[in-house]
């Protein structure tokens, strides 16, 4: 038995450490097998390994996963594979024609395999079929184990079963082999760096603390142990100097003895670590902490694909153009397996948890930069990792260097596979995406939300602002209706901003409160037996949106006045990074409008991403 390490102790013991690297090692102590708990798992795996050969003669049991990669915690599950191809074999020569009278007796143990493998045809039966032996066996014996289940509703088929005196709980999988490459694959990572454990025990801590990971019992919108750890991976395959190699690299370095094919997928890299290279990266533990932050904060996770074979990110257009692009499973978080290429090790994850997980990244690299984390405390005040690990509390909204900011992500799912296919193969399609994504934003404010928009100097909008149009001011008479187009501005002339860079700003007047009682409203219109019934969605599409701002227009009557509620400028950009695919709009409101406009703005966080959406799906792709 092993008594959970207490919070307490945790904070006591880190505050202890001379300096964050000191607490980052001590992490993995206190967290990692013991000695005692490892010989459990062994003898257990034994254990298994002799009941099972009686049953399933030739058969393997092996361990991966946590228990085995280098990642253990106390308390881990234990993954088992039960690898039945030698007794496929051995069931198959077994059936061979009866003349073969002189093998009875031969083989060992015959008496007992063939009460039970007589009973199925390993070749043929199916994997629901197994694992319903497998169980039947752990339930009469194997003795110590209870709770034995057959789950059939996983992404793979497992039985679970529970240790009673030590309470370990465990899976056994049968199709399950490619998780034995990587598996090897972690372990070799924490061979080839000593700097992996501390980094990834640290991140999957604070991942926990953060509930942004660490979903036991599977399934769920939150990152999994296992695409963490990849993310941390890449991490480390992306410093410069690199501080892990990346699969490609490595495969260049296999012998003919490690060359592996699992499923059809290329699984070769070294056995040992005797080929690899000692890195050139000198990083502290402290420093590749606050950078990890830094680099994901700021990270476009839907707009490309995290690889780790070749240790960068692919843009989306060309991979989804890719053989395996096309079976892959596209989402909020994109991260490669290292050796199933077409599989998302991170489908699970949803918007909301990656919004999360960038907050938090993002609050991770501010506090890394301040002395509190740099710096022992000599008063006894906590410090380091452990303020880190203190769940954190949520910022009232985030406020960028320019005003408000609203961040829409790239929405390739929401389009129909033809544009998909479209823009991905369009030769600028990042821009191809942002024109749509800013016109996506003007029919938004202007039709579905009633506002009057205009370009920033006035101009009269047409697709391109034209000379003459200069000072013409928005005529009054027009509010909620105005035809406009926004101003497209390029290049930017401050700031870091690369040459092609694009922005398009509105400004726009609001004249009603179009933000206040939609759901109300929404659901009156539904009555009235509007077109479109949707119950389920929140919002409704496009059109029942602009029915519902009519009817607020109406229900406050005419407003009197000639000045709108608020005023207010969107200036649209493209997002940062090289590749960013992610559409950053800045708002900056008319001086003096104080909580009416953060109202607004708050409900735009949340109205405007879903609404666009619904635009570019709709939307045609063809090129004008
Ligand atoms: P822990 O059990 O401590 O959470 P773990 O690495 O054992 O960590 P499990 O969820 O138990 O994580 O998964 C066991 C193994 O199964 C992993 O090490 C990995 O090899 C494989 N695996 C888990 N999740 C995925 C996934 N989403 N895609 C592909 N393989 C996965
Ligand atoms: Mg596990």
């Amino acid at each position: 038995h092993h008594v959970q390490l207490s919070p307490e102790k945790l904070v006591q013991a880190l505050c202890q450490a001379d300096d964050v690297d000191a607490q980052m090692s001590q992490l993995v102590q206190l967290f990692e097998l013991s000695e005692s708990e490892r010989r459990l798992r062994h003898l257990l795996v034994t254990l298994f390994q002799e009941v099972f050969s009686e049953f399933f003669p030739e058969c393997a049991i092996l361990p991966f996963g946590s228990s085995v990669n280098g990642f253990d915690i106390h308390g881990c599950d234990l993954d088992l594979f039960l690898d039945l191809e030698k007794t496929k074999t051995f069931q198959a020569n077994a059936k061979e024609p009866q003349g073969a009278q002189a093998k009875e007796g031969a083989g060992p143990d015959s008496d007992s395999e063939d009460s039970i493998l007589s009973d199925i045809d390993l070749t043929t039966a199916t994997v629901p079929e197994v694992l319903e032996l497998v169980a039947a066996v752990l339930r009469k014996c194997v003795p110590g184990v209870h709770s034995v289940q057959v789950v059939h509703s996983a992404r793979r088929p497992v039985v679970k079963f529970c240790h009673k005196d030590s309470g370990l709980l465990g899976d056994i999988s049968i199709n399950n082999r490619l998780a034995l490459c990587n598996t090897r694959f972690l372990q070799l990572c924490t061979e080839a760096d000593e700097r992996v454990r501390p980094l990834v025990y640290t991140l999957r801590y604070w991942a926990k603390q953060q509930a942004l990971a660490g979903n036991r019992f599977g399934g769920g919108p939150l990152l999994n142990n296992y695409a963490l750890t990849l993310l941390v991976l890449f991490f480390l395959q992306t410093r410069s100097p690199p501080a892990l190699p990346t699969l490609a690299q490595l495969r260049e370095l296999t012998e003919d003895k490690d060359q592996a094919i699992v499923d059809g997928w290329d699984c070769s890299f070294p056995q040992d670590m005797l080929r690899l290279e000692p890195s050139a990266n000198t990083e502290s533990l402290c420093s590749l902490l606050a950078e990890f932050f830094r680099v994901f904060g700021d990270h476009d996770f839907a707009g490309c694909v995290i690889s780790l074979q070749e240790g960068r990110a692919l843009p989306l257009p060309s991979f989804l153009l890719s053989e395996v692009g096309a079976k892959f499973k596209l989402g909020p978080f994109n991260v490669q397996d290292p050796f199933e290429l077409s599989h998302n090790v991170a489908a699970n994850v949803n918007e909301k948890i990656v919004q999360r997980f960038q907050h938090c990244c993002r609050d991770g690299a501010k506090y890394c930069r301040s002395l509190q984390y740099q710096r022992k405390s000599s008063k006894g005040k906590a410090w380091g990792l452990v303020r880190l690990f203190q769940p954190g509390v949520p910022e009232a909204e985030e406020v960028g260097p320019d005003g408000l900011l609203i961040t829409i992500p790239f929405m390739l799912m929401a389009l129909s596979p033809g544009s998909r296919q479209q823009l991905c193969q369009a030769r600028d399609f990042r821009s191809c995406w942002f024109d749509k994504v800013c016109a996506a934003i003007t029919f938004v404010l202007k039709d579905v939300l009633k506002c009057s928009c205009m370009g920033p100097a006035g101009e009269p909008l047409g697709q391109e602002p034209t000379e003459q149009s200069g000072g013409e001011q928005p005529r009054s008479d027009e509010r909620g209706s105005l035809a406009v187009s926004p101003a497209k501005k390029r290049p930017r002339v401050e700031g870091p901003v690369p040459e092609e860079e694009e922005s398009v700003s509105w400004n726009c007047a609001v004249w009603h409160r179009v933000w206040m009682g939609r759901r109300r409203v929404r659901r009156q219109l539904r009555h009235l037996g509007s077109p479109q019934p949707d119950t389920e969605q929140e919002a409704g599409s496009l059109e029942v949106e602009e029915k519902v701002s009519e009817a607020i227009i109406q229900q406050e009557g005419e407003s009197l006045g000639a000045e709108p509620l608020l005023r207010f400028t969107a200036c649209a950009r493209v997002g940062g990074g090289q590749e960013d695919t992610r559409t950053l709009l800045y708002f900056t409101p008319a001086p003096q409008q104080g909580p009416l406009f953060q109202d607004f703005y708050h409900f735009l966080q949340g109205f405007l991403p879903r609404m666009v959406e619904r635009y570019v799906g709709r939307a045609v792709w063809g090129r004008q």
